[in-house]
């Protein structure tokens, strides 16, 4: 294990830490941490749990999670045993303040053994219900008084609408300072999702022309290739609009329209991307139908597999109308943005996963070539791609080679694995370790969870009054629902595929004739 003195010592409390986001996400990020950035000299964690486990049972079980799901790979025997020694496991009912002054005790008898304080990191990986209730003993145990050493991080769902986010936000802050709660959105601890700042504020190129004189629309897709896997119960209750609008595309959405930040300051960006949501043109109710486009997914085809229909999956109930597929058209009234639509989609079983971000250009407002000189002319865009590859794409016209003036498309491709050489950290370790340097900068704050949750508040409510007549309306396999093309069709716009990123081993194609043609054109093998 690395370790670094220049970090504060931690104590790093995991409630519900014997679950699946532990085993597969929060300890494989925090060992790898241990390898690559570093953890402090001091440094525990706590795991606490209802079950009645020992230490030695918890690290092995914990130790085959990181096997599978760190960065690196299996890990060797030893140097799991150093990074082992620093977890301890806490069988405790949350509930009962007990628990809560035998951490607090567990706490200062570490910080005895370091001679030091130590920073205090409340992680909450329980299910939501329990959020409130652990931030009330928390308070009452004296484990929060601290605002400068301690912080509580929490996971979405933030709320189930708009009045349980509210509340469930008053809760925390009878406890805790605004700037000791860390929500956690893992989207926005992706290279590339914060590679979206970087792209637009570090290069004095593209931000002119970002704006409603240059662009034509914006689409953002986060799509799914997986169904609800082992989370059908948890699903069926959330849906589409809940479990990915709400927080993920409502995040990107803020990153792309967000006016330039003064300073790199949390609260700077963070007061930003809440601007970009207030400015949100308002979905009234009875125009939920022209803006928002639901889907459930039937069954169909994955990767040359048969799939079941949402229905058959796992802790779903056999007539649930819970969405899989949402697409919605949003405007952001301001004069940057003014009536440009940017169209959102995200879903489950679609035809493969992606997530990008894709910039629509305005055609030239004259266009000088002869007709057939641009038979294949498609608009310039530019594409920010989050997932599975992470990079950015331009796409423009260029002359092709030959005697005649042949306008073709290309593109030019940057790929962060191929132009860094290296993996980027897991979203997780990005954002442990800011909380651990307590950077609030990729987290939520309260009042932007309830901005979002405000302007979904009339789709929700108009959809539960108006159940969907035709679900399934998607086969698996497929782009989603019909109705989701049309919402762009109505404005002569259309989803984009997928952009490809890594590059051909060949040429794409070379030219073999430079005759009257103007070149032929040969496919790359
Ligand atoms: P789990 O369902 O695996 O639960 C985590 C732990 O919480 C369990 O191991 C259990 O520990 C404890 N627990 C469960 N029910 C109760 C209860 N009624 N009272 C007290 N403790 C309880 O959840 P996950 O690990 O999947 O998720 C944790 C949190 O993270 C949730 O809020 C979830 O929404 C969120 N999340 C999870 C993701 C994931 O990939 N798993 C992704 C994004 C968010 P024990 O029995 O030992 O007490």
């Amino acid at each position: 294990m690395n370790i670094n003195d220049k970090l504060e010592s931690t104590v790093f409390a995991i409630f519900g830490g014997t679950g699946d986001l532990a085993w597969r996400k929060l300890m494989p990020a925090l060992f790898d941490l241990s390898r690559d950035r570093s953890l402090p000299v001091n440094f525990a964690i706590i795991v606490l749990g209802r079950s009645k486990i020992t230490d030695d049972k918890l690290r092995y079980h914990l130790h085959e999670g990181v096997n599978q799901f760190s960065r690196r790979g299996m890990v060797q025997g030893e140097e799991w045993n150093q990074f082992a020694r620093h977890i301890h496991y806490l069988q405790g009912d949350y509930q009962e303040l007990q628990t809560y002054s035998t951490l607090a005790d567990q706490c200062t008898k570490l910080e005895m053994e370091w001679g030091v304080k130590a920073q205090r990191i409340y992680y909450l990986a329980t299910p939501p219900s329990m959020f409130g209730e652990i931030s009330d003993c928390l308070g009452k145990a004296g484990l929060a008084d601290d605002r400068e050493q301690t912080r509580i991080v929490i996971e979405k769902p933030i709320g189930y609408d708009l009045s349980s986010a509210i509340a469930l936000n008053s809760k925390l802050a009878e406890t805790f300072d605004e700037s000791q709660v860390f929500r956690i959105d893992h989207y926005l601890g992706k290279e590339t999702v914060q590679n979206i700042l970087a792209f637009r504020f570090a290069n004095p190129l593209f931000e002119p022309i970002w704006n409603r004189r240059y662009v034509e629309y914006v689409t953002i897709t986060v799509a799914e290739e997986v169904g609800v896997k082992n989370r059908g119960g948890y699903y069926d209750g959330a849906g589409a609009l809940r479990d990915m609008v709400q927080n993920h595309l409502m995040q990107l959405l803020c990153l792309v329209a967000m006016e330039p930040m003064v300073s790199f300051d949390a609260d700077e960006i963070r007061n930003k991307k809440v601007d970009v949501l207030h400015a949100v043109r308002p979905i009234h109710y009875d125009a939920v139908h022209q803006s928002v486009v639901r889907g459930q997914y039937g069954k169909g085809w994955i990767g040359g597999k048969e799939v079941c229909g949402y229905h058959g999956e796992n802790g779903v109930a056999p007539d649930s109308q819970t969405e899989t597929f949402v697409a919605l058209k949003l405007f952001v009234d301001n004069w940057r943005w003014q009536d440009v639509p940017f169209y959102l989609r995200t879903g489950k079983r679609l035809t493969r996963q992606v997530s990008e971000v894709v910039i629509h250009f305005r055609a030239v407002p004259h266009q000088s070539f002869p007709p057939e000189a641009s038979l294949d002319w498609k608009s310039s865009r530019l594409v920010m791609s989050i997932q599975p590859d992470e990079g950015i794409v331009l796409r423009f016209q260029a002359k092709h080679p030959g005697s005649k003036i042949h306008l073709r498309t290309v593109e030019m491709k940057f790929n962060y694995q191929e132009t860094f050489a290296c993996r980027s950290p897991d979203a997780y370790e990005a954002l442990l370790w800011d909380v651990m340097k307590n950077d609030a900068t990729l987290f939520m704050r309260a009042d932007q969870i309830e901005a979002a949750w405000r302007l979904l508040m009339p789709v929700l409510e108009m959809w539960e009054v108006a159940s969907p007549s035709d679900f399934p309306n998607y086969a698996a396999g497929t782009w989603g629902p019909e109705g989701a093309q049309g919402l762009l069709a109505q404005n002569g716009h259309s989803w984009p595929l997928p952009t490809e990123l890594v590059h051909p081993a060949e040429p794409a194609c070379e030219v073999h004739d430079l005759g009257e043609d103007g070149g032929v054109l040969k496919e790359g093998k």
